[in-house]
């Protein structure tokens, strides 16, 4: 018998970006049983994320907020467990719900996971190999690869629910995080093979701000021994050193993500076996995009559309058709509404993202956003990205690298002199070049930082008015 109200099953790794799933016409590799949820549902692709990067992307997907509202704007600043969060609310309607795997939002007190009936989670990053994990409070070593274990745990808890109940289940995957270890099962696949290197692969980052050159993320500068995990051959050219590099670190991403795919089958697999299918909403995302390699770089952080862009794959039978592509723009902001409002629950006040459930069933609201606002907060820190914030219409984006830490916990100095981006996305999709100087496009910045601030008060944040660097 069909329930009322649906189960929610969200699917989120950590670092895959889209052009790595084979629903969004990766060159590099293949994912089977991710591409059944696109193929028995919908495609987004302008789904992005409002802050690159681990942390701060959790804290709006449980919150509904941006991160100068929650407070979680770096890696370092950890979620307050007594704020509002949807599966709260979801408990609060009758829903079961759990989050077993990846939290990084914190431990301990007010940081631990809240709204959640059962929670079994990694400590901070946690390991790919034995991890020890949190259950409910009482930390333990466990046997196993984790991508694994997370799955493991899911089924468990799923076989182990009250049927009588609507689910929320969180299951939330390490992988493919640096330093993509691999499983014994795919440690060997792509061996015979070389990956494709990107289109931009070789960038030298002219035409743009200093902040692209800045960058510590090169692939072949930057990845060093742990990542790399044998060591480099000798006699190499600095062009093949490269080259080499490239193909240790992202066959090794995708070793990661086969496993991850794989694993994704074994829930899709369950909730057919369990005849739940028809009553369950099912989601494949990432917290954020990645670089494979495109502007020669691993890593996230930047506003730039690898990073920016996360995937998301949704089924819903009772809503959604098969086969179906989306280009509206929707945020992880906008989750915890959408989840809301699929299970008939009033969305808070709260909540500053929106609904995007029309948009399952193929309609468009009139006024549905046409722009998106981004903030960077973490300057300076781990891969030298200066912070920054923008905006992204259809056709545009505009960045501003301010380049000041502001005090923020996780953010370090010194500042950087300020400096404008601008990308015409139809023209330069790649964003080689920045059209921010030139005379044919002032009116578009004109209006971009008109948007821009009218996004900033629509959210809540404030402009930089600090002094340049
Ligand atoms: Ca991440």
């Amino acid at each position: 018998m069909s329930q009322s109200r649906p189960n929610i099953l969200f699917i989120m790794s950590d670092d895959h970006a889209a052009h790595a799933i084979g629903a969004y016409g990766s060159r590099i590799n293949q994912t089977p049983h991710i591409d059944r949820i696109a193929s028995e549902g919908m495609r987004f692709d302008n789904c992005f994320c409002t802050n690159s990067i681990c942390t701060p992307s959790r804290a709006a997907i449980l919150t509904g907020t941006y991160n100068h509202v929650n407070g979680v704007t770096t890696l370092s600043t950890h979620l307050d467990g007594r704020l509002l969060n949807y599966p709260k609310v979801l408990q609060e309607h009758g829903y079961q719900t759990a989050v077993i795997g990846k939290w990084h939002l914190g431990h301990g007190g007010i940081h631990d996971p809240t709204g959640f009936d059962f929670w079994d989670v990694l400590p901070g990053q946690g390991l790919y190999h034995d991890p020890e994990m949190i259950r409910m409070g009482e930390r333990t070593t466990r046997n196993g690869y984790v991508t694994d274990l997370i799955t493991d745990y899911s089924l468990d808890w799923l076989r182990g629910r009250d049927r009588n109940r609507p689910f929320c289940l969180m299951v939330h995957h390490k992988a493919p995080h640096r330093s993509w270890e691999p499983d014994d099962k795919h440690a060997d696949m792509y061996e015979d093979e070389d990956i494709p290197e990107p289109e931009t692969f070789n960038d030298d980052y002219s035409n743009r701000a200093q902040a692209a050159a800045a960058a510590r993320m090169r692939v072949e500068r930057d990845l060093n021994a742990e990542d790399l995990k044998v060591t480099v051959p000798e006699g190499l050219t600095p062009a093949e050193e490269k080259s080499w590099k490239y193909q240790r670190y992202i066959k090794d991403y995708l070793r990661c993500i086969a496993s991850i795919d794989d694993n994704v089958g074994r829930l899709l697999d369950y909730i057919e076996e369990d005849g739940i299918a028809e009553d369950t909403i099912v989601i494949y995302t990432s917290d954020q995009g990645f670089f494979l390699g495109d502007h020669g770089w691993y890593d996230k952080r930047f506003m730039y559309e690898e990073s920016l862009r996360m995937p998301f794959l949704i089924r819903y039978p009772r809503e959604v058709a098969p086969g179906t592509v989306n280009g509206d723009m929707i945020l992880n902001v906008d989750f915890p509404a959408t989840f809301l409002d699929c299970a008939s629950v009033d969305i808070p006040s709260s909540f500053q993202g929106r609904s995007f459930r029309p948009l399952l069933g193929g309609e468009t609201p009139a006024d549905w956003q046409t722009s998106m606002y981004y903030r960077y907060w973490m300057h300076g820190a781990h891969h030298n990205v200066c912070a920054h914030y923008g905006v992204r219409t259809l056709r545009y984006k505009l960045i501003y690298y301010y380049g000041d830490p502001l005090g923020q916990e996780g953010a370090i100095g010194p500042k950087t002199q300020p400096e404008w981006e601008l990308f015409d996305l139809e023209k330069d999709p790649c964003e080689l070049n920045s059209v921010y100087a030139d005379p044919e496009y002032a009116d578009v910045v004109e209006e971009l930082k008109a948007e821009l601030k009218r996004l900033q008060e629509e959210v809540g944040d404030e402009a930089y008015c600090g002094e340049p660097g």
